[in-house]
Parts: C-alpha cells; structure tokens; sequence
C-alpha cells in the first residue's frame, strides 16, 4: 500500500499520502549551466514535480549551486561512487540526494553523507540496483532475483535506522518489469518508507513507455509507490514528464490538462484522421484545463459512445460536425473542423459554459440525422457494442435484476466505480 511515511523535497511532499510525484532526469552535463536550465524548464512546464540532475564531476557542483537557485522545480542530485560529491551537493543547496549505499564506498561513508544531510535537512534516496547488488547477495540473486533486491533494499533501510535517519526514500531498480512489480509489491509490504519507481533502461519512447505503464501502471493500481519516472532513450526529457502524467491520468490518480479520445477508425474513415488527430492533440498540449475531447472517424454512428466528451469532432466526406456534451453545436466544412473546433473550446473555456447558437445547433442535428439515416443498416463497432448492451439489458430483465431508471442523463460522464477502483482515496488535481 501506499506508504505510511512521509519527506519533504524542497516543498513537494512525497509518500504518506501525497499525490504521486512527477520526476525526470536532465540529460545535458550538469556543468553546462545554460543547456541544463532549458531542459529543467521543459520538465518542469509539461509537469514535473521534481528534477534529477547527474553530479559526477566538481564542475557539476558548481553549477548546481546556481542551478538550485534558478530552477522552477526542486532539483535532487543524481551521486554515484564518489560520496564526497554528495557532501558538497548538499553544501550546494540540492533539494535532495539520491546514493547507493551499494557504491558508495561502505557504511562509514553513507553515515557521513547522512550526517550532512541531517544537518541540512535535506532528505536522501537511497536507491538499489539489480545491477549492482551486494556480493553477498549474488547466490540468492541467482535462486530468486527479487529477495535479493529486496534484501538489498532492507539492508539498506536497517543502515538508516542504525543512524537514526528516517528523511529517505527508496527504489529498487531492475530492467526486468516483472522482476520491479514483485520486488516493490513485496519491500511496500515490509517498509514503510516512500517508494520511488521506475524501469531501468526501458527503452525508446515507444518500448519505454509501454514497458514504464506495465510495470509502473500494474504498482500504482495496487497503491504502491510514491513518486515515478519514466526512464527514455530521448535526449527530451519532457517526453519522459508526459509518459508519467498518461499514466497518471489513465489511473484517474491525478489530473492535468485535457484527456483526448479518438475512435481507432475502421473502412468506414472519410476523412484524414491520423492528421486531424495529431494535430488536436499537439493543441491540447497549450490548455491546463481538464477537458475532454472526442474526435470520431465517421458520423455514422452519431455522436454515440463520445458523449460524455465535452467537446467533441466527427467527420464525413466534406463536412464535419463539432459537439459537446452530447449535443450538436454546428457543422462545417472539412478543412475548417480544427479550427473550429479549438474557437468553440476557447469560447466556452471564456464564459464558463458551452454557447449554443439554437440555429447552427438545429442544422447540425438535422445534417447528423440525415446520415444516420442513411447508414441505418451499418454494423458498425459501436452499433455492435450497443447492441451487445441491449443484449444484457434483455437478459438482466428476465433475471430480475433493476435496470437504470428511465429519462436518465444520456450524457454523463462514465463514472468510476469507488468501491472498486484500486486508486480509490489516491486523486488529486494538479490545480
Ligand atoms: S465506425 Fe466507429 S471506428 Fe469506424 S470510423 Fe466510424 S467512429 Fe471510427
């Protein structure tokens, strides 16, 4: 489960409840002042929480210094082997320090990081490899990979309490998805402390992120882990910031900005979707608010399974129709569909409420009706999925079961199920 404790990098609360935390990790050297600050100005505007910056050299140092100061976002610095590094970027003003006690250089070294770090308060992850676990560790690395991860971890975190230090997190890191979603399961049952999650090496962005929502979508679904990050071979770090809030969002744990649902179009597609789609969605991007937008490949089907979207597109062969809330606003040509589309999010967005022009609204039904009309006999998809939904309603009814009250709202939003869902008690809006 979530985690019982709570820290504190440099104002973002992590664990104990907190809305699970946004990182990533600058990939420019840290020395280079200028090239740093553009890319953790890039994380931090697609939404991350938290920056990580790699520390291997004084130069680095130097420049965190400065960094610390300028940054939008609290800045933790990325240590390995060399835990001198780690005493001056705390001298340095880092939010936080991540080590591996693993490689460091023994527990007399970690303890004088965490005495510096407890005069600073300044907390500290305190990070587990599957790459570099313990010699003593490597047989049971070989019977079971993930009791040594966690065995590593829990030495790690037994270290900690000898000193008396409790300002930390944890991650254990594997390239194996499995491997991290059982060794994580496993050490949330056993610390209490935050978790810090991510896939090691996961790839390109389009391997590294399903692997990063498998593994990292299967532990937040069951409550575990605290602050994540997606780990992509891309020099855009941003990309990494987007994967995670997609996550986020799919998981209904915290909201940013607009949700889009776009049909995965079939032989029935009249106009160039790919396009359209792709160009919504690079739109979006500008708009904070949490709206949700449909686009639909045909007008057959009417607005049907999109009409909970507050706003809303479907196409035809030279004319299209914009929507919202399950109504339709107007039709018009192909070519002007986007733009209209974003004049009527603006114009809403503005007054706080959907405007309808009872004219152009009218002529728009009539236009939908028309072809609906007309593609009457289609088994499309969606007709298919309703008529599957009439099926079990049938079938419920001859059962006994109750059935929704008629003259219900047709345009609701799909809620989620409380009770059921395994995020329940864990939302949160970035607002
Ligand atoms: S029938 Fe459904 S899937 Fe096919 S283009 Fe129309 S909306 Fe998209």
């Amino acid at each position: 489960m979530a985690s019982k404790r709570q820290i504190d990098v440099g104002g973002v609360k992590i664990g104990g409840g907190a809305p699970v935390a946004v990182q990533s990790m600058t990939k420019t050297e840290t020395a280079d002042y200028e090239a740093t600050m553009r890319q953790i100005h890039a994380i931090a505007e697609a939404g991350g929480d938290l920056v990580r910056c790699a520390v291997p050299r004084d130069d680095d140092v130097r420049a965190l210094e400065r960094i610390v100061v300028e940054s939008p976002i609290p800045v933790i610095a990325d240590i390995h082997f060399n835990h001198t590094l780690a005493l001056k970027a705390i001298d340095a003003g880092a939010h936080c320090v991540r080590i591996n006690p693993g490689n460091i250089g023994g527990h007399e070294k970690t303890g004088e990081v965490v005495e510096k770090a407890r005069a600073a308060s300044v907390p500290l992850r305190i990070g587990v490899n599957s790459g570099s676990l313990p010699k003593h560790l490597h047989e049971l690395e070989r019977e079971s990979p993930v009791e040594a991860l966690v065995a590593a971890a829990i030495e790690h975190v037994e270290l900690m309490d000898k000193l008396d230090f409790q300002d930390f997190k944890v991650s254990i890191k594997s390239t194996n998805v499995p491997n991290t979603i059982a060794s994580n399961r496993l050490l949330s049952q056993k610390i209490d402390n935050p978790l810090h999650l991510g896939i090691t090496e996961a790839g390109t962005k389009w391997s590294g992120s399903l692997k990063s929502a498998v593994g990292l979508g299967t532990l937040l679904a069951d409550g575990v882990g605290d602050t994540i990050r997606i780990s992509l071979s891309t020099f855009h770090a941003e990309e990494e910031v987007k994967v995670a809030w997609e996550i986020l969002k799919a998981l209904k744990l915290r909201e940013r900005g607009p949700v889009l649902i776009a049909c995965p179009t079939c032989g029935r597609l009249q106009f160039d979707m790919d396009t359209v789609v792709a160009d919504i969605e690079e739109r979006l991007r500008a708009y904070d608010d949490p709206i949700e937008v449909a686009v639909l490949g045909c007008a057959v089907n009417g607005i049907g399974e999109a009409s909970h979207a507050d706003f809303g597109i479907t196409g035809a062969k030279n004319e299209g129709l914009i929507f919202a809330h399950g109504k339709p606003l107007r039709k018009v040509p192909q070519d002007r569909l986007v733009d209209e589309l974003f004049a009527e999010i603006d114009k809403s967005l503005s007054v706080g409420r959907v405007v309808v022009d009872e004219n152009k609204a009218a002529e728009g039904a009539a236009w939908l009706e028309l072809i609906e009309e007309e593609n009457a006999g289609e088994l499309t998809p969606e007709r298919l999925a309703a008529m599957e939904a009439a099926a079990a309603a049938n079938q419920a009814l001859t059962e006994g079961q109750a059935l929704p009250m008629a003259g219900a709202p047709k345009a609701k939003r799909i809620e989620l199920d409380e009770a059921a869902s395994p995020t329940e008690g864990r939302r949160f809006s970035r607002a």
